[in-house]
């Protein structure tokens, strides 16, 4: 069964957007404590595909033993990948590019494994304001990266974006079905 990882800083709006994306409220919990997604889940959606939660990278207030750990399940996760299709970088679209989410996008291209970016948190800006900071990853990306990454705009206290995410996985899975 083919899956697709979902991962990002801790408070990036990850549980949140699988709620949205699965459509069970309570399926993964949401917690204003940052950090709580620890452990590896995988949620089976639509009786085809796997959606993997993977731990929050990045945040500043776990130990560094806790850092390590998370680093290490992320790590054996993607360094095994036998059915992963693709991952999502998820990251907060209020906020200007991130080296933390470079570099984890980097070290992704430099393994091989293919990504798209969601920004998460659209209601929280204007219109105009999401163009910028959209505009901004794509000028830093275009710096190492030959093309933009597909990527998605979403909001889960709004319901943006949902279809096109659902749509694009439902796409990679037929595709990978007439191969
Ligand atoms: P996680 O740590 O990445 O799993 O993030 P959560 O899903 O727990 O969300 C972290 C915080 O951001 C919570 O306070 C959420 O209510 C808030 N949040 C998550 N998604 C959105 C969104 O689309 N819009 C807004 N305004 N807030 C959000």
């Amino acid at each position: 069964i083919p899956e697709y990882a979902f991962i990002g800083r801790s408070n990036v709006g990850k549980s949140s957007l699988i709620n949205m994306l699965t459509s069970r409220k309570s399926l993964a919990k949401t917690s204003g404590r940052p950090g709580k997604t620890q452990l590896i889940n995988h949620f089976l959606i639509n009786k085809n595909w796997y959606l993997v939660d993977l731990p929050g990278y990045g945040y500043a207030k776990v130990s560094k033993s806790a850092k390590k750990t998370f680093q290490k399940f992320i790590t054996q996760y993607f360094a095994l990948r036998e059915q992963l299709v693709s991952a999502f970088v998820l990251v907060d679209i209020r906020h200007k590019p991130q080296l933390i989410d470079l570099e984890f996008m980097q070290w992704l291209g430099q393994n091989g494994i293919p990504f798209s970016i969601i920004f998460t948190k659209a209601d929280k800006l204007r219109p105009k304001a999401i163009e910028n900071h959209v505009a901004e990853y794509k000028n830093i990306l275009l710096e190492t990266w030959e093309e933009m990454p597909n990527y998605f705009i979403t909001s889960s206290s709004k319901d943006i974006g949902k279809e096109d995410v659902l749509v694009y996985i439902d796409e990679l899975n037929s595709n990978m079905k007439l191969n």
